[in-house]
């Protein structure tokens, strides 16, 4: 998928969270910390809460990745994971997604990591796709369609 198939995740939060949910569980919901698979639902509140039933560890689909402990909104992640794989600077994606230059990159260092061996930054990285020509294409002074805030 392109980034802007991923408006609909960009404007509705919500909406990632479950895709976030469904490229890290396909089919059953896993324990990040025992690898167990029963587990309970307790409900929502700015996100999925989950219980283990083993060993009794409370996460949401966030834990364990780079989305945990950030305040980041997770649609300028999708926009930070896409414009990484064309080679983004730091100072170019704070002008993207209107964050400070401290947080743009601080956010390529946690992509750049994760992407290494975090198998949901994988399935996030392959899924989003940015055409190359995109930032190329501006640099050369061509028409572009701009990103949309
Ligand atoms: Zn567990």
């Amino acid at each position: 998928m392109g980034l802007y198939d991923y408006r609909e995740y960009i404007a509705n939060e919500k909406a990632y969270r479950e895709l976030l949910r469904e490229i890290r569980w396909t089919n059953e919901i896993k324990c990040p910390k025992c690898k167990h698979y029963k587990i309970w639902k307790l409900g929502y509140s700015n996100g999925y809460k989950y219980q283990c039933s083993d060993c009794s560890y409370k996460f949401t689909e966030r834990a364990g990745t780079i989305f945990e402990k950030t305040r980041t909104p997770i649609s300028k992640w999708i926009f930070a994971i896409g414009l990484f794989r064309i080679g983004i600077s730091a100072n170019q994606l704070k002008e993207e997604i209107r964050v400070t230059y401290k947080t743009a990159w601080e956010m390529l260092k946690r992509i750049r990591e994760a992407i290494k061996d975090d198998f949901l930054m994988n399935q996030l990285s392959g899924h989003i796709e940015v055409d190359e020509t995109y930032f190329g294409g501006r640099r050369k002074g061509k028409p572009c369609l701009p990103l949309h805030r």
